[in-house]
């Protein structure tokens, strides 16, 4: 995997394709994306098939299927998805689906473009899977191209980033440069996303957040998630909660839940973000801090739904240092959903 990191370098995608031997490419990227979508297509010149701008949150395979149908009409032998999570999502059910290569260019700090994690949508079930043909052959981490994303989206998508660490750090498959890895992600965040906050145009903010990003998306890229993942996906496949924003809400608890079983691993998180008793509450107060969401409610979630989610949940398998029972699940998300602080 090719990485660049600076300002700037998305300018430089023409010799980005020239280093992969890619002839044609297609930019994907979603609807609010496309100006910029437009204008790296004029860098690259006559050598860019096309832009289609469709990608949406939690990648409906309905549109991935208009996607290829695109791409097939278009010629391009290689797609560089430009944005979030979804367009880097919408290119690798693409990859999946057509074979084609991907590299991304990440305009969140959402950590998708270093994984090899897939997922699509059909029906309200969001299927998940693993598979190198979907990793970015190369990815171009450019600051200037966080510089106006919106501070909420920046704080939640950046929360969501931390999310990725903190798993990592008691996964099953975890290692000491993922240790390291992690606690360095959550410290580079904890630090730049309180100043996006206070200054949302302080440039070297948003770069260290990029940092952070990417190191947080290498932890998820080389670990397996527990219970908090599991979580969020099931929120936002099945009852459509935004997918960063949800992250916010439940990591806190389930970094409570977790304490007495990995009290060594959830103390790394205590110590990159500054210190502290319990890990939980200082990342709760960091969400406040912040002004990122706490509370499912909030985020248009009916109290009815918490049982649902809970079995869905319970019913399905997942790694977690701690068994979770359906009840410690409920309540779990009935802390979540009133914006209770997280019970350790
Ligand atoms: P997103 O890609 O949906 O973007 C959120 C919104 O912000 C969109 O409207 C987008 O147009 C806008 N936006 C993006 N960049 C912007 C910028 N620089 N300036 C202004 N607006 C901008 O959100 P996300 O949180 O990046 O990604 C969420 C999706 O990614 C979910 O579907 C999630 O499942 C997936 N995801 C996948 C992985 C993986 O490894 N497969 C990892 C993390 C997230």
């Amino acid at each position: 995997m090719r990485i660049r990191f600076g300002a700037g370098e998305s300018r430089c995608l023409a010799d980005e394709l020239d280093d992969l031997g890619w002839q044609r490419a297609v930019i994907i990227c979603s609807p609010g994306r496309a100006d910029l979508g437009r204008t790296i297509a004029g860098t690259l010149e006559p050598r860019c098939a096309g832009v289609i701008a469709e990608a949406v949150e939690h990648v409906p395979t309905a549109v991935v299927d208009h996607a290829v149908a695109g791409i097939n009409s278009l010629g391009a032998d290689s797609c560089i998805a430009v944005g979030g999570g979804s367009a880097i999502g919408l290119a690798k059910a693409v990859a999946l689906a057509r074979g084609t290569p991907l590299a991304a260019v990440p305009t969140t700090f959402a950590g998708s473009e270093m994984t090899p994690v897939w997922g699509t949508t059909t029906g309200g079930h969001k299927t998940t899977g693993r598979d190198l043909r979907v990793l970015p052959r190369s990815v171009v981490y450019d600051p200037e191209l966080v510089a106006g994303l919106p501070v909420p989206v920046a704080v939640t998508s950046g929360m969501n980033a931390m999310a990725h660490a903190v798993e990592a750090l008691y996964a099953p498959d975890t290692t000491p440069i993922v240790s390291l890895m992690a606690e360095e992600g959550i410290r580079a965040l904890g630090g730049a996303l309180p100043r996006i906050v206070h200054d949302p145009g302080d440039p070297d903010g948003r770069s260290d957040a990029l940092y952070g990003a990417w190191l947080c998306g290498a932890c998820l890229g080389a670990t397996s998630m527990s219970l908090h993942h599991k979580l969020c996906h099931v929120l936002g496949g099945t009852l459509g909660l935004p997918h960063a924003p949800t992250h916010a809400v439940i990591l806190p608890h389930v970094l409570a839940f977790n304490l007495v079983a990995v009290p060594e691993q959830v103390a790394i998180v205590a110590r990159a973000l500054g210190g502290g008793a319990d890990p939980a509450m200082l990342l709760w107060e960091f969400a406040a801090h912040v002004q990122a969401p706490r509370s499912l409610q909030s985020l248009g979630m009916n109290e009815d739904d918490i049982d649902r989610v809970a079995t869905e949940v319970t019913a399905a398998s997942y790694g977690n240092p701690r068994p979770a029972t359906v009840d410690d699940i409920r309540g779990l998300l009935r802390a979540a959903w009133e914006g209770t602080p997280p019970q350790s």
